[in-house]
């Protein structure tokens, strides 16, 4: 339908600009950098008592426990901060997700804490683009579907650790996507309000060195060099990328005084590659050339991480999902279209379920991960009114 009815037509009436921003400029004020557990119980506390006014169960659900690599090397288990989930209906015969992340990518003691108006529409601040206002929407978008008496069910994920990679959230979005009709994620949209379709999948690794210490001066051929194996093999998993399997070495750590050969080294890369059959690519290239570098080296190495973010491909229910949000964004009176994109986010590990997903419901703006954010509050009511709207049609419609 590109038009709405009387009872679309009074849902959308609903939606009210100033609760989103009080809650995105709340919400902001608060830090929830992915490693801040203490921000991050806070502003759960505070997500969990607005979406009780949804008619579901809130409960915060404890992460899975996940692993980091150390400078040095050290595999150390690391805590995440807890999920939010709201279950709605759940014993509809129809039910859908809606997911957000509460956790940003500005630490606790990053020098971008602060939210300031660049004008009258933009508001810059830490994670009031990715993705405060991507929540307020959805609760704004949620409330106005509730009063038109629905009998869709839903659950709601908001994690802590998106940012990360969803390490210890995964097994709780895959428990939450399976058997649902379609899924929405509140990412901000592509700039100019595009939305995002196909994804890479993405893997963060760590290759940890162990070569050899000696004296640089007195028996430097006893040594094996750590961190030449570790540069030697960040220049060959750059040079065994293509198009279709993009590999970034990013970090190394490693070695000590100058005149000592060093015996350990971290290298850090991230891996996406575009298809799933670049999935196993990639895991063949990083098992064969980190085993030639141990061999020419002759040093030991050990190979932490791996692809968590599976690629996200767009099934023929997909494309029935982006029709119909487009059709709504047309009733709406906004144009709406969509193109691969090349970040990832829970987008992926939902599309991993069959489940057909659009991730880019959230806001417009620019310049995520950097103090340069801003969102652009004019968009908040269309994409709320957009949320409800899609919500309604998911209700109705025969099939996806
Ligand atoms: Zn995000």
């Amino acid at each position: 339908m590109t038009e709405l009815d009387r009872y679309e037509q009074d849902m959308i009436t609903r939606i009210d600009y100033q609760s989103m921003l009080t809650h995105t400029l709340e919400w902001s004020t608060i830090n929830s950098g992915t490693r801040n557990l203490d921000g991050l119980g806070k502003l759960a506390s505070r997500l969990a008592a607005e979406f009780s006014d949804l008619p579901g169960i809130v409960a915060l659900r404890d992460p899975a426990p996940t692993e980091a690599v150390t400078a040095t090397g050290k595999v150390e288990s690391l805590i995440a901060g807890r999920h939010l989930v709201v279950r709605v209906r759940p014993d509809a015969s129809r039910r859908i997700l809606l997911t957000g992340h509460m956790d940003t990518v500005f630490a606790e003691d990053d020098a971008f804490q602060q939210c300031r108006w660049l004008d009258t529409d933009r508001l810059n601040g830490p994670g009031v683009l990715d993705m405060k206002s991507g929540l307020a929407i959805m609760l704004a978008g949620l409330k106005a579907f509730e009063t038109i008496s629905p009998d869709l069910g839903y659950d709601v994920l908001i994690n802590s650790d998106e940012e990360t990679g969803s390490l210890s959230s995964a097994v709780l979005i895959d428990e939450l996507a399976v058997g649902k009709f379609a899924a929405l994620t509140f990412e901000p949209s592509l700039p100019g309000g595009i939305m995002a379709r196909a994804r890479p999948g993405s893997g963060n690794l760590a290759a940890v060195i162990a070569g050899r210490a000696a004296h640089a001066g007195r028996n430097p051929e006893d040594g094996r060099n750590a961190v030449v194996a570790a540069s030697d093999l960040a220049l060959r998993l750059s040079n065994a990328q293509h198009p279709s399997l993009s590999i970034n070495p990013a970090k190394i750590d490693g070695g000590g005084p100058t005149n000592v050969v060093p015996d350990n080294a971290v290298l850090r890369f991230n891996i996406r590659p575009r298809k799933e059959k670049n999935v196993a690519e990639a895991t063949v290239v990083v098992a064969n050339l980190s085993a030639q570098v141990a061999s020419d080296h002759d040093v030991d190495i050990k190979l932490h991480g791996g692809i968590g973010r599976p690629p996200k491909m767009i099934s023929p229910a997909t494309e029935r999902l982006f029709g119909l949000v487009k059709e709504a964004a047309t009733a709406l009176g906004e144009p709406l279209s969509w193109r691969d994109a090349g970040g990832v986010c829970d987008g992926n590990n939902i599309a991993r379920q069959g489940v057909p997903v659009l991730d880019t419901m959230g806001a417009i703006g620019e310049f995520i991960h950097s103090p340069n954010e801003y969102l652009d509050v004019r968009s908040l009511v269309p994409r709320a009114r957009l949320t409800a709207l899609v919500l309604h049609r998911l209700a109705q419609c025969e099939q996806l």
